[in-house]
């Protein structure tokens, strides 16, 4: 017998859970790409894209993925040879600068290790020592995925004003927008990533560069830049295809536009206070457990630095992988494996595992959550600290 039958849980940071109005609004015949309802629907969904960012700045769309977000920021605004500076606390830190690497950019990492934030006092010492100013950007993460640490993207842009050093600021949300709190103008972000199968709801498909006048100016240095990847007629198309460098993916759209609907009728303050509620019922939980004899331990020990739409956590391999198996074989939750923790395969890498908590989730979902893996430390022997549940009820009880 499994008791998985039911609504299940993919608890995985991303894809995330896609609502049924979404779903719905995606599900309808192929529409005409040349006139009608796409046209209009697709202008309107500009302004809000610019709202959920925090931005009067520009917004291009990618028939892609974050990968894909990743690489259009970086070919609008940097040249081969240019050197950048990327800010790792996580896998994903990494993956950008090594797609900088493969475009013939020139990255040096600044690397912050596992389970901390960025340390600006350090970046804004490598920016002085840069006298002559050859880092033309910093790219950061504002969640890390595989960490779960949230970086502090104000105090980033502070240390890169501190230094007196002109290099653009590019912050990868792909994570966190509309998760977690994110201001591009007010923290002073020229550049900011996202893709749609997190916190914005949807399948994977689409990519986001919001971007400033200044990242716009650094275009216009560039020689070159690909016809697909070039902003300029994204962001000011004269001509519907424009929007996209060629077909619109349609299905896509109709599905934003019910997205965005979702998160503008609760409201993106409301958003983030959901998200942020909901991850310290999360925390509250899991410090529980880890109490006493428990092995559980959260990645991020500091709570201003976790992030609200992911939680990183360890278990002594093999029981993290044991836990994962279980929550979903025999109740209908599934866990995010551990990444870039341990060498993928090794038997170290069967100590980790990660709570998606992004997008369309609310409380029943999270207490189903955590109520099973308390049964499944229970079924699988795994030791833990009491009252586990109880503090996360407390938690949501007692929210503001
Ligand atoms: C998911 C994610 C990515 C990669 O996005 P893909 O859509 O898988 O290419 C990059 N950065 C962060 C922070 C992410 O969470």
């Amino acid at each position: 017998m499994t008791l998985s039958h039911g609504c299940t849980y993919l608890a995985i940071p991303g894809p995330s859970v896609v609502p049924d109005e979404v779903l719905r609004a995606m599900h309808r015949a192929a529409p005409n790409i040349y006139e009608g309802d796409l046209i209009k629907l697709t202008d309107s969904l500009i302004p809000d894209l610019r709202a959920v960012a925090r931005t009067a700045g520009k917004v291009a769309i990618y028939v892609a993925n974050g990968h894909g977000a990743w690489e259009a920021a970086l070919a609008n605004t940097v040249a081969p040879g240019d050197k950048v500076l990327a800010l790792a606390t996580g896998r994903f830190g990494m993956g950008w600068s090594e797609m900088a690497d493969s475009i013939g950019l020139v990255p040096e990492l600044l690397d912050f290790g596992k389970s901390s934030p960025v340390d600006p006092t350090r970046l804004e010492e490598r920016l002085r020592a840069d006298t002559g100013h050859t880092i033309k950007a910093v790219l950061a993460t504002h969640t890390d995925t595989s960490t779960s640490v949230v970086n502090d993207v104000a105090g980033i842009r502070a240390a890169i004003d501190a230094a007196g050093h002109p290099a653009l600021l590019m912050v990868d949300c792909i994570a966190s927008m509309a998760c977690d709190r994110f201001e591009m103008d007010e923290w002073g972000v020229d550049v900011a990533v996202s893709a749609s199968q997190k916190g914005l709801m949807l399948p994977p498909g689409l990519g986001f560069v919001w971007f400033s006048d200044k990242a716009a100016h650094a275009r216009t240095r560039l020689d070159r830049v690909s016809r697909y990847w070039d902003w300029g007629p994204r962001a000011d198309p004269d001509g519907f295809y424009q929007y996209f460098g060629g077909t619109a993916p349609t299905h896509h759209l109709h599905g934003l536009r019910t997205a965005l609907d979702m998160i503008m009728a609760e409201g993106i303050e409301a958003v983030w206070a959901r998200h942020a509620t909901l991850a310290r019922a999360i925390w509250a939980a899991c410090e529980a457990w880890s109490d006493g004899d428990g092995t559980l331990r959260l990645n991020i020990a500091d709570r201003a630095y976790r992030s609200h739409a992911v939680t990183a956590l360890s278990l002594p391999a093999p029981d993290a992988d044991r836990l994962r198996r279980w929550t979903e074989n025999e109740a209908g939750v599934t866990l995010g494996i551990g990444l870039g923790m341990a060498e993928p395969g090794s038997p170290e890498a069967g100590g980790f595992f990660r709570i998606g908590h992004m997008g369309h989730i609310n409380v029943p979902m999270i207490m189903g959550m955590l109520g099973t893996v308390e049964a499944g430390f229970d079924s699988l022997g795994i030791p833990y600290g009491a009252g586990g549940l109880s503090a996360a009820a407390r938690e949501l009880g007692s929210r503001a």
